[in-house]
């Protein structure tokens, strides 16, 4: 059996046809599943029942088995989804407001970067999700709104490293552009990397217009080194680098975030070199207190110094945002529900 969502729009239209149908029935199905929620084949009410058992015959909607559904008190629902035996991936719905609805998303099951702070990197190798199963955490989560809601926003920020999976990743986010797929803006949809510089320009190169996120954390090599392994040999200077690149091509401005580890990186003059790092460059930087994770000896630092540290950001003229954190109570940083319940 083929996953339907793993289909482009040409395979399903070439499918159709080789089958003797009308062309215009991929469509059809795209709209069944992009807009109007279907969970399967049956209710694709427009085709004729005969299309309808051969799709079934054919194809697969839905890979993923939903092992929890977490709902948290700030509107926060995190799913953790099984691939086969032992494969589990977390996808979330954040809870926002009625006009901005955002998901973030897996792009790999496990992490190979390395981040010391990070659950979902501590079991090491990771597998690339295929572009359907990315497709398939999209349309699960979208399940969930209520009928008038629609998803607004994506972050490509859940487990794994997105730009080491750029190849199923690409096609997945064209399907959430596309006008005729979940119709998100390229505008609204984020992704966060690591910091590898040759996936980094490849991405410039496609000119999606995507908003690039890069995971900085430190601004010298030595403690970068220390935080996320994936830093050795690459280093600093050849991100930064790559991520002017990326503004260059795309003129959108790129994010940097850092999560801020007590008694690590969020002294002052952590800040201060930041700002050093940073100065004559259009970024935002986002700061992230960290979300303590069980085994690891990280700790969330005070409000008074994630203030203080925005603050310093501040006069040395960065934008600095502190991204609150949401879903806490029910594990919804990276990797951490599928740890506990793996
Ligand atoms: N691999 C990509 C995307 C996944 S992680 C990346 O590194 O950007 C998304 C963001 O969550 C990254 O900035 C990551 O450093 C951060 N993160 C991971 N674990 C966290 C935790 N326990 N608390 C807060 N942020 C965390």
């Amino acid at each position: 059996m083929l996953h339907l969502l793993e289909q482009t729009p040409e395979q399903l239209q070439a499918w159709f046809i080789g089958q003797g149908l009308p062309g215009y029935r991929a469509a059809q199905v795209r709209q069944w599943l992009f807009t109007r929620r279907a969970r399967d084949f049956n209710q694709m009410t427009d085709l004729p029942q005969s299309v309808r058992n051969r799709l079934a015959d054919e194809f697969r909607i839905w890979t993923t088995r939903i092992v929890t559904h977490r709902k948290s008190d700030d509107g926060t629902e995190k799913l953790l989804l099984e691939l086969s035996a032992h494969e589990r991936i977390e996808c979330v719905l954040l809870g926002d407001d009625r006009h901005h609805r955002t998901i973030c998303i897996s792009t790999q099951v496990g992490c190979s970067m390395g981040c010391a702070f990070c659950a979902s990197g501590l079991d090491g190798a990771a597998r690339n999700l295929t572009a359907g199963e990315i497709i398939e955490q999209m349309l699960r989560l979208d399940r969930l709104l209520t009928e008038d809601e629609r998803l607004s926003h994506i972050g490509v920020m859940g487990m794994g490293e997105p730009l080491g999976n750029l190849d199923r990743l690409l096609p997945a986010l064209a399907a959430a552009a596309s006008p005729d797929g979940l119709g998100i803006s390229a505008r609204r949809i984020t992704i966060s990397t690591v910091g590898l510089p040759g996936a980094i320009r490849r991405l410039a190169n496609e000119n999606c217009q995507y908003h690039l996120a890069v995971s900085l954390h430190a601004a010298d090599d030595r403690l970068r080194d220390e935080l996320v392994a994936a830093n050795r040999g690459v280093g600093i200077q050849s991100i930064l680098a790559a991520a002017d690149y990326y503004f260059d091509l795309t003129g959108r401005r790129v994010t940097f975030e850092c999560v801020l580890l007590a008694g690590v990186n969020d002294r002052v003059e952590d800040a201060r070199r930041l700002v050093r790092l940073l100065s004559g460059r259009p970024a935002l930087v986002n700061v992230i207190p960290y979300n303590p994770v069980a085994d690891l000896p990280f700790r969330t630092p005070t409000p008074a110094a994630v203030a203080r540290f925005v603050e310093i950001r501040a006069q040395g003229a960065l934008n600095a945002n502190i991204r609150h954190r949401k879903g806490d109570r029910i594990d919804a940083a990276c990797g951490q529900l599928r740890r506990r319940e793996g």
